[in-house]
């Protein structure tokens, strides 16, 4: 067989047989280099750019997907087979959250999905579930999540016994569906400002939940508006005294309060509710505000894990201040911020998957009297879209670690793992959740206005995603505990305490900080030099031991003048960027660890290329943190600039087996504009054609 010679020159003819168009398209998918990357290492790459990447996606998916896929796949295949459960793209508010109560009913009824019984058993399995889910449709994974995870959750995890025994069953098979009532009007991120309050009544043995104003009022509450039959509800826990104040605050605790009757649904006297209305997003569930006047508890409602309150109204804690006490109910919550995590890269596979596949699709101008060229040619696009791709698949790795330490904190309970499970939920769950936002807008603007049709996902991906950013913690809040845990740290560290694991590499690199920065290798720009795991995580770490150093430095001055809140204030900005840079630290430790085990070698190559593209393009994107200081010189920034682009373009040549690996089902990901073949008649018949 004659070999193909995809550089020679076409004739007319063959450029209009459909054949002829395609292979010529390929051949200028495949062309080497882009003529701007001539320097000395660049050159080498010319060789490699001509073999593309033989990648495949069957392998390499089995490798990606987490140990639960079956259940995923019952999830899809359920909903697949069910038109009348999908969600239209036009849907009223009221029909929405019908359709969503009708969704989450039948996944547990008929397709006999029972998330409750992992939250608890198996969260790895839960957590794959609600990736499932939220696919479908976000509104169904967040009403789930405020059904199992948070109002299920806080009975499992701050109760006790007799509580378990008493709610299980109906969470599990949603007779009892509820909410998780903790944010007031006047105070959300700040959860030790609550003013609800339930003060024990020792004659009748009861509390009495009462919202003394306005804003105390719950509000934004999940499943309130309309389904919820029972509120965990968060507020301070008064007890009468004999002195002259008459109550004694024993600070924010959780109590189960019945909203709505059993079996009329009426809402029970002393409870208002109103419906929080129609939202940005997010529009099958139905958020509510709740009002308590005197409505009477019994005691026994007292979620009394960690403090409890006896017959004759005495106080018992294991655990012995107030904020303890907070910090141990606030820990057991984290599952939350887990599911978020853990979603948000799920919402960027999507979207990137559609926006990519499309860019392959789609073609837009070309060279004179050639073929017009895929859209994803262009190195404008390739930067938008590459290093999206191969941050999804950094955090698909960090985030599905994640959930495996917190599957092990579930079972062992130790008490570093607790800490290290904290801060890395809160870091994760703020950086994907902010990085996958921005993500969305970009993939929409990627796909011109054919990505502005709501049919076409990103409109609904956006508005459903964006409040991942501020509920289950606000993003800008949760950092700076992640910033406060590594000051901690690294005080610990020079009293000469021992470092959580997450954060043991500040040892070593907390020395190489203090150190001047090597003046050859700033120099070093090889390929090897830049493409080695060891540079690229010691570049990450030195930043973040550098920001950790100079943070410190700066607090303590300012504490001196300005107190602790004023100093922190100060340096708040400084903070949040010490608080990115360390997860991303951790993120790329977790890819290059994955790279390193995963076992098919074509796989492992193509996880390669994609890993030092992310750990490159996250490096020139700071490069003026590491020129400042010398870390690396003018030539070592230029050719890691060359370098991330080169990668981006060698990226963009197996983008499709990349998308293909993350082996989402079809009716998830082929929005009519990003369909494999017949590009667009999907898409003209959904308009009428
Ligand atoms: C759709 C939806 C569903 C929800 N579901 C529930 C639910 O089921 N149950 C429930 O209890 N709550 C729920 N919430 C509430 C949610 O948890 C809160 O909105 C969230 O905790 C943030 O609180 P906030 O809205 O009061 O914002 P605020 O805390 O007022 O924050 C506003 C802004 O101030 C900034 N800010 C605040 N504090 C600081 C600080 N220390 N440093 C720097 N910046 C700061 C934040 O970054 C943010 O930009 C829901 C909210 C929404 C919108």
């Amino acid at each position: 067989m004659d070999t193909l010679d995809l550089n020679r020159n076409w004739t007319e003819d063959e450029e209009n047989q459909p054949i002829g168009r395609r292979i010529q398209r390929l051949s200028l998918h495949l062309t080497p280099v882009p003529r701007q990357l001539g320097n000395l290492q660049l050159r080498t790459l010319t060789c490699a750019a001509r073999t593309k990447l033989n990648v495949d996606a069957k392998s390499l998916s089995v490798f990606m997907r987490g140990k639960h896929r079956d259940i995923q796949e019952k999830v899809f295949d359920f909903f697949n087979a069910r038109p009348e459960l999908q969600t239209p793209v036009e849907i009223s508010m009221d029909d929405h959250r019908e359709l969503c109560m009708r969704q989450l009913l039948a996944l547990v009824r008929d397709a006999g999905v029972r998330p409750f019984k992992y939250v608890a058993d198996e969260p790895t399995k839960y957590f794959a579930i609600l990736e499932a889910v939220g696919s479908v449709d976000m509104s169904l994974g967040i009403k789930m999540g405020v059904q199992y995870s948070l109002w299920g959750g806080s009975v499992l995890n701050l109760g006790t016994k007799k509580h378990k025994v008493k709610y299980y069953d109906g969470i599990d098979n949603m007779e009892y569906p509820g909410c998780f009532a903790m944010t007031e009007l006047h105070h959300g991120s700040n959860v030790q400002g609550l003013q609800t309050v339930a003060t024990f009544d020792p004659i009748t043995d009861e509390f009495v939940i009462d919202t003394p104003n306005d804003g105390a009022i719950k509000w934004w509450i999940g499943n309130a508006a309309v389904h919820g039959k029972f509120a965990t509800v968060f507020a301070k826990l008064m007890l009468p005294t004999h002195n002259t104040k008459g109550v004694s605050d024993m600070g924010v605790h959780a109590f189960i309060v019945p909203i709505r009757d059993l079996k009329t649904h009426q809402t029970l006297p002393g409870i208002e509710i109103h419906d929080c209305g129609h939202k940005v997003g997010l529009n099958g569930v139905d958020n509510g505000a709740l009002r308590f006047r005197s409505v009477r508890i019994p005691r026994d409602n007292l979620l009394n894990r960690f403090g409890d309150v006896s017959r004759d109204g005495k106080y018992t804690s294991s655990l012995p201040t107030i904020n303890k006490r907070f910090a141990a109910t606030l820990g057991e919550l984290v599952g939350g911020r887990v599911g978020l995590a853990y979603s948000s890269v799920s919402v960027l596979k999507i979207a990137a998957t559609i926006a990519i596949r499309y860019s392959l699709l789609r073609q837009q101008f070309g060279p004179p009297k050639q073929p017009e060229v895929s859209i994803l040619d262009y190195q404008s696009q390739q930067h938008k879209l590459m290093p999206m791709l191969a941050s999804t698949y950094a955090f698909h790795f960090a985030t599905l670690h994640l959930v495996e330490k917190y599957s092990e904190m579930k079972k062992s309970h130790d008490e570093q793992l607790v800490g290290d499970v904290h801060a890395l939920s809160a870091g994760l769950k703020a950086y994907v959740t902010s990085y996958t936002a921005k993500s969305l807008s970009i993939c929409r603007e990627a796909c011109g206005g054919h990505g502005y049709a709501a049919v076409n996902r990103f409109g609904s991906l956006r508005n459903d995603h964006d409040i991942f950013q501020t509920f289950e913690g606000d993003n800008t809040v949760l950092l700076q505990q992640v910033a406060a845990d590594l000051l901690k740290q690294y005080k610990e560290k020079f009293q000469g305490g021992t470092l959580a694991v997450t954060w043991n590499y500040l040892r070593e690199s907390m020395n190489t900080y203090l150190s001047q920065p090597n003046p050859v290798t700033a120099r070093w720009d090889s390929e090897d030099h830049l493409r080695d795991p060891k540079f690229q995580l010691d570049a990450f770490r030195y930043r973040t031991s550098r920001l950790l150093h100079s943070v410190a430095v700066r607090l303590n001055k300012h504490t001196k003048t300005l107190g602790n809140f004023g100093a922190w204030n100060r340096c708040l900005n400084h903070l949040l960027t010490l608080a990115e840079s360390h997860i991303e630290s951790v993120i790329l430790a977790r890819f290059i660890e994955s790279v390193k085990s995963c076992p098919d070698a074509s796989s492992r190559a193509a996880l390669k290329l994609v890993c030092d593209l992310y750990a490159l393009d996250r490096i020139w994107k700071d490069i003026g943190t590491y020129r400042n200081v010398d870390y690396v010189a003018p030539n070592k920034a230029k050719a890691i600039h060359k370098l991330a682009e080169y990668l981006s373009f060698q990226v963009r040549n197996i983008a499709g087996e990349l998308i293909d690996a993350f082996d989402l089902p079809d009716h998830v990901t082929r929005a009519p504009i990003a369909m494999q073949s017949d590009a667009y008649s999907q898409y003209t018949q959904y308009v009428g054609f």
